[in-house]
C-alpha cells in the first residue's frame, strides 16, 4: 500500500490515513486555494514503522526518495542545492487534531552550504542565518533530544550580553555566531555532528515525529482526551514558505468566529517578519488580525475572502494558520477551531439560524461534557466588593477560581497531589507543562496571546486562564512579582479568565446565570431526544435547579437523605434504639409528617410531574454515632444510658454493610418505617391534590431480588395505601415500581416485573455487585487498572456495557416480555454519563436520572445519541472542545 499522497491526491475524507492536517491541506489545495506544495507521509506508514521496531521500512525510504524528487519538480528549487535550494517544514497530524503534543521543524534542508545559497538568493543574510539558527534548534530538540531550554540559555546570554530586548535586534554576526554555538551544543551534549545532508535530515525528522507519537506529553494529551494509541500520526512534508523574509512578510493564526464568546467575527493574530513557533508559543506578543488591513489592504481582503469560503465550505468556525511571504498569501492549516463551551454553543445555535447546518447537526456539534463548564463560577459579588485588583493580563479561558501559585509544572503537580488547590503561574507555557495544567485550577502567564499554548489549552480543558499579563515578572522558580507586590510560592492567588483580573487572597464563587443560547440549544436537545431526562433531588432546592435545567421530574429521590438533618435523625435514632413497638409509635409519628412536609414541597414544585420517591436504603447503623464523643452526646441527648447506646450501635455493626441489611431487607424486619413513608407520601399527594395540582406517586423499592420479596413489600404497601384512601372519595393513582441493582433480579426481570408497575436500574449498586467492586474501596485498586490497561474506564463512571450492559439488557427483555409497555428508567450516577446514555438509548431504555448539574449533559447526550442512530453514518461525532 502506497505511503506517501501528494495534497493534490488526497481530500478532507482520508483524515484516518493522512491525519488532520494532512487532509486538509489536501482539501485546501483541491479549492484551489494558496497551499505550499507538500505530501504526507501516512498514519499506516507510522504502524508499519511501529511493526518494524519503530524503524522505517525500505519501502518508506525508497517512497520518500520519490516523493522529494517529484516535490522538487512541482517548486523548480533543489535539495541540498546553493543556487535555489528547497527547504521544507516537517509536521506530524494525527487524524484526532493534538495541538502542540507532538513535533514540528522548520527550515528542513539547511546546512552550513545552502544557508549562504539562501542569503545569496533572498539578499538577506540575516534571514537565512535566522532560519539556520532555528534548523538547528527545532531539529536538536525533536531529533537529539537536547532541551530546548539549552538553545534558549545561550541565547539568553548572547542577548543580555549585548543588551537586547528582543530576537529582532540580533545581528547576523550575532545569529551566525548562534548557529556555532548551537552545533557545538550537538557535539557537546550528544556527541554527533548536527547531519549536512538534508536527504539525512528528513529521514531522522520523519523517524522523529512518528516517535514523537509516544513521548510522554502525547501519552498524557491522549488519555487526558480518550484519544485511542492505537492510531498513530501521519506527517506532512512540506515547501516552507518564509514569514520571517521581512517587513512585507509574516505569519498568524486567525479563526472565522471569537473562539472564546462565538461571536461571528473574524477573530486573530498576527505578527510581521517571523515564523509560526513565534505566534504559537507566545514568545511575542502579536497585532490583532485586523490591523493587517492597515498595513496590506489586498492581502487582508484576499484572507478574509478565503477564511469565509473555507468555513462556507466546511460549515464550521475554522482555525487557520497563514504565513506572507513578501506579499504571498499562503495557508498552512484549517481545521475546525477548538472553542469554548460557551463559543461552541453560540456558533452551533448561529450556524443554524444562519441557514447553513440543521438543528440536528448543531446538537452533534457540542460536547456534552462541556456544557456543564457552561455553568462557569463567578465571583461572588460581595467578596469582591472593595477588593483591589491586582493586575489585568487578557481574558483568555472563562471562569474564576482560586489557589495556591506555583511556578513550574513539577511543583503544581506535587502541591496538587499533596491535596491543594493551584494556581499555575508561568511567563509562558510549552507542551511541557500540560501535566501541571491539567491539576490546575487556573493558568496565568505573564506573556503571550489569545492564541497562545496557554490560551488555547485553558480554553481546551475548560479552566479558567489569564495570559498576556505584563504586569508579571516571575523573579525565580519560587516568586513573581505582580505589580508592586511580591507573592511566593504557595501564596493565594485568584483568577478571573472571564475579565482578566487578578487578585491577591482567595474569592468565594458563585454559579454563573444561565445562557439564553444554550437554553435554545438546549430545547432542540429535547425535542431531539429518546431517553427523557429526570433529576436525582432530595430537596426542594436540588428540583429547583433541576427543572431549570429542563428535567422532567424526580426519577430518584433518596428519602434517607431526609433523615440526616438534626431534628429529623434525632427521631429516627429514637426510632431505632427503641425496644417495643409502642416506643416506636411517636418517632415513627414525628417523622411521618416531616416527611409529609417534604413531600408536599416537591410535589408543588412538581406541578403534575412525575416524583419518584424511594423508601428507605442505607443500613440503620449509618445513622447512630460513629465514636465515643458523639455516642455519650447522643446519649445524654436522648436520655438513655451511654451503654444502651453503645450495645445498640454493636447489635447493628456488620462486616459487610453493603451486602446487609438495607434496602428491603430493612422493610422485612421492620415494615412499620416503609408504611410510614408510604402514609406520608398519599398524605402529602392528597394535600397536594386538593389545591389543584395533579398528582400521581411513583414508589420505588430498593434493592428487590426476587418476586416473592417485592410481592411481600407491595403487599404492605398496598395495604396501608388503601388504608389511607379509605377515607378519600376520589382514589388516588399510584404506581410501585423497583429498583434494580442486584444482579439476580436482572436474571428474573421477567417475574419482578409481574408486581413491578416500573423498572430504574440502580448501576451503582449492579456495577458493586456485577464486578464485586466495593463502591467504598475500589478507590483504592481502580485507577491501578485503568493505568494498566486492564479496564479502559472506572465503570461507576463509565458503564461496563459488556458485563453490567449484558445484565442491564436481560433485565429490560426480561421486563418487557411480561409488560410490553414497561417504563425503564436509569438512576445510578451512570444516568448522566454520555458514553452510558448513547448505551441506553440502544437498549430501548426510557429515562435516566442524574443530578441537577448533569440534566443538561444527560439531555444533549440523549439527542445525539437518537441522532446517531437516525443518521449514521452520514454525521461526523462532535467537534470536540478540547484538544
Ligand atoms: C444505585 O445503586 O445506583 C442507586 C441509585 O442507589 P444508591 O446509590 O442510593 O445505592
Ligand atoms: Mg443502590
Amino acid at each position: 500500500m502506497k505511503q506517501i499522497y501528494f495534497f493534490a491526491e488526497g481530500n478532507r475524507d482520508m483524515r484516518a490515513l493522512l491525519g488532520g492536517k494532512g487532509a486538509n491541506l489536501a482539501e485546501m489545495t483541491g479549492l484551489g486555494l494558496p497551499v505550499p506544495s507538500g505530501f504526507t507521509v501516512t498514519t499506516d506508514a507510522c504502524h508499519q514503522y511501529q511493526t518494524n521496531n519503530n524503524n522505517m521500512t525500505s519501502q518508506l525510504e525508497e517512497e520518500l526518495k520519490d516523493a522529494l524528487q517529484h516535490l522538487e519538480e512541482q517548486t523548480g528549487k533543489l535539495f541540498d542545492n546553493t543556487a535555489n535550494p528547497l527547504l521544507v517544514s516537517v509536521r506530524s497530524g494525527a487524524a484526532i487534531s493534538m495541538p502542540g503534543m507532538m513535533d514540528t521543524i522548520l527550515n528542513l534542508g539547511l546546512n552550513d552550504q545552502t544557508v549562504l545559497g539562501l542569503a545569496k538568493q533572498t539578499n538577506n543574510e540575516r534571514f537565512a542565518w535566522d532560519c539556520y539558527r532555528r534548523l538547528l534548534q527545532m531539529f536538536g530538540n525533536v531529533v537529539f533530544g537536547i532541551p530546548e531550554k539549552t538553545f534558549d540559555n545561550e541565547m539568553t546570554k548572547l542577548k543580555q550580553a549585548k543588551h537586547y530586548q528582543s530576537d529582532l535586534e540580533l545581528t547576523t554576526a550575532d545569529l551566525k555566531q548562534l548557529a556555532q554555538q548551537f552545533k557545538a551544543l550537538y557535539t557537546a551534549t550528544e556527541h554527533k555532528a548536527f547531519p549536512q545532508n538534508p536527504h539525512e535530515q528528513l529521514q531522522l525528522a520523519v523517524d522523529a515525529v512518528f516517535s514523537s507519537w509516544q513521548n510522554n506529553r502525547a501519552k498524557v494529551y491522549r488519555k487526558l482526551h480518550g484519544i485511542p494509541e492505537t492510531l498513530g500520526t501521519a506527517v506532512n512534508v512540506q515547501m516552507m514558505a518564509f514569514g520571517n523574509s521581512g517587513q512585507d512578510s509574516g505569519t498568524g493564526v486567525a479563526f472565522t468566529r471569537n473562539p472564546v464568546t462565538g461571536e461571528a467575527k473574524l477573530f486573530g493574530e498576527f505578527l510581521k517578519n517571523a515564523q509560526g513557533e513565534d505566534v504559537v508559543s507566545g514568545l511575542r506578543t502579536p497585532q490583532p488580525i485586523h490591523e493587517l488591513a492597515d498595513s496590506d489592504p489586498e492581502i487582508y481582503q484576499q484572507f478574509v475572502d478565503s477564511v469565509q469560503e473555507l468555513e462556507n465550505h466546511y460549515c464550521d468556525m475554522q482555525d487557520v494558520e497563514f504565513t506572507i511571504e513578501h506579499g504571498k498569501l499562503y495557508f498552512l492549516q484549517t481545521r475546525n477551531g477548538k472553542r469554548t463551551p460557551k463559543a461552541a454553543v453560540q456558533i452551533a445555535v448561529d450556524l443554524v439560524e444562519e441557514g447553513k447546518i440543521s438543528e440536528a447537526e448543531a446538537l452533534m456539534r457540542v460536547d456534552p461534557e462541556q456544557i456543564t463548564q457552561l455553568l462557569h463560577p463567578e465571583f461572588a459579588v460581595d467578596d469582591l466588593k472593595g477588593k483591589a485588583e491586582l493586575a489585568k493580563g487578557l481574558p483568555a479561558s472563562p471562569g474564576a477560581a482560586s489557589g495556591q501559585i506555583y511556578f513550574t509544572a513539577a511543583s503544581a503537580k506535587a502541591a496538587h497531589e499533596a491535596g491543594h488547590q493551584v494556581v499555575l503561574v508561568r511567563q509562558d507555557t510549552s507542551p511541557e507543562d500540560i501535566e501541571g495544567m491539567v491539576v490546575s485550577e487556573a493558568i496565568v502567564t505573564s506573556r503571550g496571546g489569545m492564541t497562545s499554548h496557554a490560551a488555547v489549552v485553558a480554553r481546551g480543558m475548560g479552566k479558567c486562564g489569564v495570559v498576556g499579563c505584563a504586569a508579571i515578572t516571575i523573579e525565580s522558580d519560587k516568586s513573581v512579582k505582580i505589580g508592586e507586590q511580591t507573592f511566593h510560592e504557595g501564596d493565594n492567588l485568584s483568577v478571573d479568565g472571564t475579565t482578566g483580573k487578578l487578585y491577591a487572597g482567595i474569592l468565594s464563587t458563585t454559579k454563573a446565570a444561565q445562557d439564553p443560547n444554550l437554553q435554545k440549544f438546549l430545547q432542540w436537545a429535547q425535542k431531539n431526544g429518546n431517553v427523557d431526562v429526570f433529576a436525582n433531588a432530595d430537596t426542594p432546592a436540588d428540583f429547583e435547579q433541576a427543572l431549570r435545567f429542563g428535567a422532567k421530574g424526580i426519577g430518584l429521590t433518596r428519602t434517607e437523605h431526609m433523615f440526616f438533618k438534626s431534628e429529623r435523625l434525632f427521631q429516627m435514632r429514637r426510632l431505632i434504639i427503641a425496644r417495643t413497638a409502642d416506643d416506636r409509635i411517636d418517632p415513627l409519628n414525628k417523622l411521618r409528617e416531616m416527611q409529609q412536609r417534604d413531600f408536599v414541597a416537591l410535589y408543588r414544585l412538581a406541578e403534575g410531574k412525575n416524583v419518584t420517591i424511594r423508601l428507605l436504603d442505607p443500613p440503620l447503623h449509618e445513622f447512630l454515632p460513629h465514636d465515643e464523643v458523639e455516642l455519650k452526646e447522643v446519649a445524654t441527648a436522648m436520655n438513655v444510658s451511654v451503654d444502651k447506646l453503645r450495645n445498640r450501635v454493636a447489635e447493628l455493626k456488620e462486616v459487610n454493610p453493603m451486602l446487609g441489611h438495607r434496602g428491603c431487607r430493612l422493610a422485612v424486619t421492620y415494615p412499620d418505617i416503609y408504611e410510614m413513608q408510604v402514609t406520608a407520601i398519599a398524605n402529602a399527594a392528597l394535600q397536594v391534590r386538593s389545591e389543584g395540582i395533579n398528582v400521581k406517586p411513583h414508589i420505588m423499592i430498593p434493592l428487590i431480588g426476587s418476586l416473592v420479596e417485592m410481592r411481600w413489600v407491595k403487599d404492605r404497601l398496598v395495604a396501608k395505601l388503601n388504608e389511607v384512601f379509605a377515607t378519600t372519595k376520589q382514589p388516588l393513582h399510584y404506581q410501585i415500581g423497583t429498583m434494580i441493582e442486584m444482579p439476580r433480579a436482572c436474571l428474573v426481570a421477567d417475574q419482578i416485573a409481574q408486581e413491578a408497575d416500573f423498572f430504574s436500574f440502580g448501576t451503582n449498586d449492579l456495577t458493586q455487585l456485577t464486578y464485586g467492586f466495593s463502591r467504598d474501596d475500589s478507590g483504592s485498586f481502580l485507577p491501578d487498572y485503568i493505568e494498566k490497561g486492564l479496564l479502559p474506564a472506572d465503570p461507576f463512571k463509565s458503564l461496563d456495557q459488556e458485563g453490567v450492559g449484558a445484565l442491564m439488557k436481560m433485565a429490560v427483555n426480561g421486563g418487557r416480555k411480561e409488560k410490553r409497555s414497561l417504563p425503564i428508567g436509569v438512576c445510578g450516577e451512570l444516568g448522566g454519563d454520555p458514553e452510558s446514555i448513547k448505551f441506553f438509548d440502544a437498549i430501548g431504555i426510557d429515562y435516566v436520572s442524574c443530578s441537577p448539574y448533569r440534566v443538561p449533559v444527560a439531555v444533549l447526550a440523549s439527542a445525539q445519541a437518537a441522532i446517531n442512530r437516525r443518521h449514521q453514518p452520514s454525521f461526523a461525532k462532535a467537534t470536540p472542545t478540547t484538544h
